[in-house]
């Protein structure tokens, strides 16, 4: 088991933006991946590790912490804010081995609180928090999977109004069945109804007709409930 693990894991190198240090973190092998399902808010279920543990490479010598395709993206205005907010009081640690899933929560709450301190987009904050509320959901920690899946939604949600999706791997339609579902599963079914019919309405759905069927899907459910 142990050793199986080990093959589907890889260390990969990364540079610090803010302090220099070289440092490795693990990441999943994209081959050794096995699909077995996916939740309506599309948690995927893999059978091997899941790559959602990983998604955060965070610096043992300074702290700073974010998702892969932002890592590199950080401002110098930035890095004077990660020395000054979070390194000062950092105490030097590692997430480079295989991660337990509270050590991925842990990796994920440092992101979603850079994150914000480095403000960047709503879009970006919500899949951190939904990222937090899976790994709760892996965990069978239902109180602080709601938490997060609502400091998601309400990314999400402020998102979709201000932000512009083009350049993402969102768009209108999926990002408003995404909303609806994370009201369906925090009890809220009126708000739930109101933006699955949103995308089953929207012309745009027919160019993503998965979505769509799962909108109407999800729609009779929280009709249902
Ligand atoms: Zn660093």
């Amino acid at each position: 088991m142990e050793l199986q693990m080990m093959d589907e894991l890889y260390d990969k190198n990364v540079k610090c933006p803010v302090c220099s240090t070289d440092y490795s973190t693990k990441k999943v092998r994209t081959r050794a991946l096995r699909l077995i399902k996916q939740d309506e808010d599309f948690l995927p279920y893999y059978q091997g590790e899941n790559p959602i543990k990983y998604r955060v490479f965070v610096c043992p010598n300074c702290g700073y912490a974010a998702y892969e395709d932002k890592y590199n993206a950080i401002s110098d205005q930035g890095k004077e804010e990660i020395k000054r907010k979070i390194s000062s009081q950092w105490k030097k640690r590692s997430y480079g081995n295989v991660r337990s899933t509270d050590e991925a929560i842990e990796t994920c709450k440092l992101a979603l609180y850079e994150g914000q301190i480095l403000e960047e987009s709503r879009l970006y904050l919500g899949t951190v928090a939904l990222n937090i509320a899976w790994l709760c959901r892996l965990k069978g920690d239902v109180d602080q999977e709601k938490r997060f899946l609502k400091i998601a939604k309400d990314f999400y949600e402020e998102g979709y109004y201000k932000e512009d999706l083009s350049n993402t791997s969102m768009d209108e339609i999926k990002l408003g069945y995404l909303i609806g579902e994370l009201y369906r599963r925090l009890g809220d079914a009126d708000n739930a109804v109101k933006w699955f019919n949103a995308v089953v309405t929207s012309h745009n759905s027919y160019s993503n007709p998965n979505i769509r069927k799962m909108a109407v899907e999800q729609w009779r459910l929280a009709k249902g409930e």
